[in-house]
């Protein structure tokens, strides 16, 4: 069993206290996304709002101890916390959480210089555009053109299931130069911009992240503006991101255990009279927390160890999202047949976990990652 250490639990705590204006926020960006405007001001989101998730980015300090949240394990216990108040306040706030990474990773330095300034210099959303209307779990088959136009490029195609993408002024958008892995490149855009039009969709859970379509008709785009320009194609493009979305899975996975535990607790706080055979359940939903949540301490330090190591990281994040399921379809239990009117924020809950199952990619998907790791011999590495 993994125990977090004095600098570790610091960061726990500081989340957990910043986790009272997401909490706070939780009911009003279900009834309304745009709520997330009256709470910038808050120091979760001017955290979240410029974080950058490396070593170079703006520090948060904690019990005398300064994080960057640049590794896996800081993020699932900062994540955890935070979800724990809300998640769909976590996915409502600005800054780049995906973005971000792949920037820092892909940039060259005037290209990180542009997009962490205009982070720097107001809340900006950024939206992260990688699945279509046909390419979800498929994302290698993405079928968005990045067309040549001189020296620079024109994009024409469709994303579906945007977060933020009606608020973003930024974004990051996969699309493809020609046939093949090798063929994907990722582009920094700017938004309104003419030929991007994006459409708000109507989600019933997580309503604060915000999801959008995007259609693209011949959009411009710089030749400064494609990441990795200055790499060579191997580094540049999908075997490059698989390890940044390796080490952001753990980070969704703890958005996951945190939604379940927030079910838990809501049925301790509300239920104090509990008969030996309710508490017996919710006893043996907190040891399934801690078990997931100990997958995912692990999975995060495998990532951590070794960026291209995310089968781990795969498996925490299908069964997080099944425990978050699971356990806040079995809160409303507690409370008897009107369970989700007596209670709506139970019926929140309910619905923001089926959003979780989507993120970074669904359990089915996860689940063949895990057996494509175990069949090719544990710890070799394809990607
Ligand atoms: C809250 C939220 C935020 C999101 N944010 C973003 C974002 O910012 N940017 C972005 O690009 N996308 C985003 N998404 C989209 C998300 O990445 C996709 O929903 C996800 O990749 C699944 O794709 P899909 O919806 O097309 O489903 P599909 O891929 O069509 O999957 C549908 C079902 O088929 C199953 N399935 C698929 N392939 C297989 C297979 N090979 N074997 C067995 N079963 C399979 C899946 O498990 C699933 O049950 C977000 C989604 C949510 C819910």
């Amino acid at each position: 069993m993994f125990e977090l250490d004095g600098r570790l639990t610091a960061l726990r705590a500081r989340a957990a206290e910043w986790g009272g204006d997401l909490a706070a926020l939780a009911m009003d960006l279900d009834r309304d996304p745009d709520a997330v405007h009256g709470a910038l001001d808050t120091p979760v989101m001017r955290h979240l709002a410029t974080a950058r998730y490396a070593p170079n980015g703006e520090p948060l300090t904690a019990g005398g101890h300064t994080f960057h949240l640049d590794t896996a394990l800081e993020q699932v216990v900062f994540f955890e916390e935070l979800a724990a108040a809300d998640v769909g306040a976590i996915l409502a706030a600005p800054g780049a959480p995906m973005a971000g990474p792949l920037v820092d990773l892909l940039g060259d330095d005037a290209q990180r210089e542009w997009f962490f300034g205009a982070l720097a210099e107001r809340p900006t959303w950024v939206f992260f555009a990688l699945t279509e209307p046909g390419h979800g779990s498929d994302a290698g088959g993405l079928e968005t053109r990045l067309d040549p136009d001189g020296d620079d490029f024109r994009l024409t195609g469709a994303k579906r299931y945007v977060g933020n993408a009606p608020r973003a002024r930024l974004g990051v958008v996969f699309a493809r130069v020609r046939s093949g892995p090798l063929g994907v490149r990722a582009v920094l855009v700017e938004a309104p911009t003419p030929g991007l039009t994006v459409e708000p969709l109507t989600t019933i859970g997580l309503r604060g992240a915000a999801l959008g379509s995007i259609s693209m008709s011949a959009v411009a785009v710089g030749a400064d503006r494609m990441l990795g320009r200055h790499l060579p194609a191997t580094r540049r493009g999908v075997l490059s991101w698989v390890r940044v979305f390796n080490r952001i899975r753990p980070r969704v996975a703890a958005m996951g255990i945190g939604m379940a535990r927030a079910a838990c607790d809501y049925v301790r706080a509300h239920r104090r009279d509990l008969r030996p055979a309710e508490r017996d359940r919710l006893d043996a939903l907190d040891r399934r927390v801690e078990g997931v949540r100990q997958l995912n301490l692990a999975a995060a330090r495998a990532v951590d160890a070794d960026p291209a190591d995310g089968a781990l990281a795969s498996a925490a994040k299908a069964r997080a999202a099944r425990l978050a399921e699971e356990a806040t379809l079995a809160a409303p239990e507690f409370f008897g047949p009107g369970a989700r009117l007596d209670h709506p924020y139970l019926g929140k809950l309910a619905r923001d976990a089926r959003g979780v199952e989507f993120m970074e990619g669904a359990s089915n998907v996860q689940k063949l990652i895990v057996s494509q790791h175990l069949t090719r011999g544990g710890n070799r590495h394809d990607n």
